[in-house]
């Protein structure tokens, strides 16, 4: 038995039909605790506001359609589509628990079926539902894996790559600026050399933490790889991402690891995005990183072109050529 107190959501349009599955269940000794409603749309409310583990209702003619209504809500929805839903039944209505059963219910009981019987079955569902529940976690903490960084926590290279690409879209869309920051540490190889490798992923850890530290919500942060990062920064212009930019990079400088770390920064922005191309924009802050290596490093650089793409026109030139010698 699991050690987790199980919440029932009772279902019945009259305080004696609640009773009736209430007296079943008691005997079953399963739930600790027992929520009560009248209806499916009550139903929804509790399911809302509570962690429930099972839904029983007690079921017939006038409540069916009510019930039915139910389930094809929590079918549609998926936090609730796995919550199991036991329909309790007198023995004459025994067709309605089998229309139940093709609407969706996960169990249909006779009222008079053993209790032994009936605890198996609701003991069976609700081990499936913590399976599920344990599949679902395991799923996202995959899903999150592959998307981020494991030594930093940060967002992975594979993020980065579908994110300039979706930013760049909104961006396209909604006709605001999109800032791309690219961030190396100067000299990386010789704190590894001399101080070790894993006070270099120390130092990875504190870097990632500044630049966590100095960005907003909206901002994604990557490891893009390595001893670089990449930042990317939806709606903003580039003065704002320049003072970001030297944000990251005082902080940077003024870490407390014992001994002196720097870091690089490239800055590029689409102010008016109109062509707005990632693997321009990309270039562009990558160059600007350059730049701020050979210009000394710690220190930023911004560059210089617009980060947009301009169609190639070569193709008009030889007609121009025609029309001036003709
Ligand atoms: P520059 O100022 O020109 O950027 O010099 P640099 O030494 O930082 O650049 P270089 O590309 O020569 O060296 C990067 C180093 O980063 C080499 C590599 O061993 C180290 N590095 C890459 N990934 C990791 C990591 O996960 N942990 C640690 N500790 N070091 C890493
Ligand atoms: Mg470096
Ligand atoms: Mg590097």
């Amino acid at each position: 038995m699991s050690v987790m107190p199980n919440t029932v959501l009772i279902i019945g349009d009259s305080a004696e039909s609640r009773k009736v599955v209430a007296g079943i269940l008691e005997s079953t000794g399963i739930f600790q605790n027992k929520l009560y409603c009248a209806d499916g749309r009550r139903a929804l409310h509790w399911l809302r506001d509570h962690a429930i583990d099972m839904v029983c209702c007690n079921l017939h003619e006038q409540n069916r359609d009510a019930l039915d209504i139910l389930i094809n809500e929590m079918q549609g929805e998926s936090e609730w589509v796995d919550l199991p839903v036991v329909f309790f039944a007198q023995p004459e209505d025994r067709d309605l628990l089998i229309e139940g059963l093709e609407s969706g219910a996960s169990e249909g009981l006779l009222v008079d079926v053993e209790t032994a019987e009936i605890a198996a079955r609701i003991r069976r569902h609700l081990k499936n539902r913590q399976r599920i529940q344990a599949l679902h976690q395991a799923q996202s903490r995959l899903a999150r894996m592959a998307l981020s960084d494991s030594l930093t926590g940060l967002f992975n290279r594979a993020y980065f790559d579908a994110s300039i690409e979706q930013e760049s879209a909104r961006s396209l869309r909604s006709k605001n600026p999109l800032s791309l920051l690219f961030i190396d540490l100067d000299f990386f190889k010789k704190i590894n050399d001399t101080h070790g490798h894993q006070t270099g992923d120390l130092v990875l850890e504190k870097v990632a933490q500044v630049l966590r530290e100095q960005s907003r919500s909206s901002d994604t942060v990557c490891r893009y790889g390595g001893e670089e990062f990449a930042i990317i920064l939806p709606e903003t212009p580039r003065s704002h991402a320049q003072m970001v930019a030297e944000r990251i990079r005082r902080k940077v400088s003024v870490l407390d690891l014992g001994f002196a770390v720097t870091a690089s920064i490239g800055i590029n922005c689409a102010e008016r995005p109109e062509g707005l191309v990632p693997k321009v924009l990309i270039a562009g802050a990558d160059e600007a990183l350059y730049a701020a290596k050979r210009n000394g490093r710690n220190r930023c650089e911004i560059a210089g072109k617009p980060a947009v793409h301009f169609p190639d026109l070569s193709f008009i030139y030889p007609f121009k050529q025609a029309a001036a010698t003709a």
